[in-house]
C-alpha cells in the first residue's frame, strides 16, 4: 500500500468558506478513494508538531494560529502514486500560482490561506496518515477494516 496513499487536509478557511463539498467532489472526480476522514479541530500543540519542520520560518506562528482557527476535514486517500497525483490535483502552495483548475487555484485565498494540505512523500503520507487515524479507522474498497496498515 506504500505509495498509493496521501494524507489531506482541508484547512479552516475552506472549510468556513463551505468548499468541504466542492473539494471533496475534486477529490472523487480526480480517482481517489477515501481510506479514512473525520472533522476535527487542531490544539495548539497538535499543530506545532504537524508543522514542526516550519518551526524556524517567519510563517510558523501564524500559521499555527490558523490552523487552529476552527475545524478541519482530515482524510487519507488512495491512488496509485497518490503523493504526486494529488500534489497536481491541488496545485502550487501559492494559489496566484497554481494552474487553473487545482483545487488551490479555485479555492485558496492566499499562500497561508490555501485550502488544503497534502503530504509531500510517501513517507509524510505514513506519519500524517498516523497522526490523526488509528488502522481500525481505515478502510478498504469492500468496506472492511485495513488488516495490514497502508
Ligand atoms: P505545501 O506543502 O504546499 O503545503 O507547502 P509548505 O509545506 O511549504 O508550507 C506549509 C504551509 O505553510 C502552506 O500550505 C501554507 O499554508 C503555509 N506557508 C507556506 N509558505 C508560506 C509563506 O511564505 N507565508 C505564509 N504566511 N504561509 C506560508
Amino acid at each position: 500500500m506504500a505509495g498509493n496513499i496521501t494524507f489531506t487536509m482541508i484547512k479552516p478557511g475552506a472549510v468556513h468558506n463551505e468548499y468541504i463539498g466542492p473539494i471533496l467532489a475534486k477529490i472523487n472526480e480526480a480517482g481517489f478513494r477515501i481510506v479514512a476522514m473525520k472533522f476535527t479541530k487542531l490544539r495548539t500543540k497538535q499543530a506545532e508538531v504537524f508543522y514542526s519542520v516550519h518551526s524556524e520560518r517567519p510563517f510558523y506562528r501564524d500559521l499555527v494560529k490558523f490552523m487552529t482557527s476552527g475545524p478541519i476535514v482530515v482524510a487519507i486517500l488512495e491512488k496509485p502514486n497518490a503523493v504526486d497525483e494529488y500534489r497536481k490535483l491541488i496545485g502550487s502552495t501559492d494559489p496566484e500560482k497554481a494552474e487553473e483548475g487545482t483545487i488551490r487555484k479555485m479555492f485558496a485565498e492566499s499562500v497561508q490561506l490555501n485550502a488544503v494540505h497534502g503530504s509531500d512523500s510517501n513517507e509524510n503520507a505514513i506519519i500524517e496518515s498516523d497522526f490523526f487515524f488509528s488502522k481500525s479507522e481505515r478502510f478498504s474498497k469492500d468496506g472492511e477494516v485495513y488488516e495490514v496498515a497502508p
